[in-house]
């Protein structure tokens, strides 16, 4: 497969292939790579702690789709594509589940055609856009989902690359506001509240290489679901959260990740 790659985007570290590197994936280049393995020195508990997010991630959509069944999502800050990837998991529990992808990193949207294999019943759709910008992105949104239907908002291993500048909590709530009743909000954080001296020494790291990270607390994070009702069990550590819903993963028994591993909110 040919990708229009924009020169220059592999010259400089950039998130969504430091993650793509935790997870064994091959989407990641020198630059990032040699982030990636400092940050690793730092943290070493990285790889277990993007697995365990991806994982929650897989649960989580398993969650919304067989147990409440929604069957649109609005994923933002997608990644590179790692099978399986979210409209997967959706699409086996809902055949007609819609799923709208967006990301800001060009290499994202080279692979994007890896995200577009639907279902012949249900529909994926990329849009490439920043989430800073949520008006394009709703704009474009309404054209594959139904706004008067319940939308899962997805955010998974996002906020915490967007400063406080950019108020993201504002930011969530205005993408919610388009959603009616019934809707969801799915969403992960990178804490320093598990192991403070390890996510604050691989965030530091993070920044000298000029990609921009602002850890939260619980309490802020539980900012982001104000107004929402939380669903069981609550705001809890990646690693803990409904290991009961089955998942393709490698089975995971309570307590065989620590939230000091795991590093994340969820
Ligand atoms: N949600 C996926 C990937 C998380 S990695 C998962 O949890 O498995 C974080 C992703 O957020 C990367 O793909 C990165 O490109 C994207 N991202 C970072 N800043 C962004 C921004 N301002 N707007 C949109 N996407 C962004």
């Amino acid at each position: 497969m040919s990708q229009q790659i924009p020169p220059g985007t592999a010259t400089r570290p950039h998130t969504a292939r430091l993650y793509d590197f935790y997870l064994g994936g091959k989407t990641n280049y020198s630059p990032d790579r040699e982030v990636a393995v400092e940050g690793l020195k730092l943290f070493p508990n990285a790889m277990i702690a993007a697995r365990q997010n991806r994982a929650f991630m897989h649960r989580v959509v398993r969650h919304l789709a067989r147990e409440r069944g929604v069957r649109q999502f609005l994923d933002i800050g997608t990644g590179i594509p790692t099978a399986p990837n979210l409209h997967q998991v959706a699409q086996q529990e809902q055949p007609t589940a819609r799923v709208v992808y967006s990301d800001n990193d060009p290499i994202v949207l080279a692979h994007a055609r890896a995200l577009m294999t639907s279902t012949p019943e249900g529909v994926t759709e990329y849009v490439e856009a920043d989430v800073r910008s949520p008006e394009a992105i709703l704009e474009r949104a309404r054209e594959t989902l139904d706004f008067s239907e319940p939308v899962a908002l997805t955010v998974i291993a996002l906020f915490h690359f967007i400063e406080d500048t950019h108020e993201p909590q504002a930011l969530v709530r205005r993408l919610l506001e388009e959603f009616p009743s019934g809707s969801a909000l799915a969403l992960s954080h990178a804490t320093e509240d598990f192991d403070p001296e390890g996510m604050r020494l691989i965030a530091d790291r993070y920044r000298q290489a000029n990609m921009r990270v602002r850890l939260r607390s619980h309490k802020e994070v539980a900012g982001f679901f104000d107004g929402l009702e939380l669903v069981e069990p609550g705001l809890t550590a990646t690693c803990d959260w409904r290991l009961d819903l089955d998942t393709d993963d490698v089975p995971q028994l309570p307590g065989m990740v620590t939230p000091a591993e795991a590093g994340v909110w969820a």
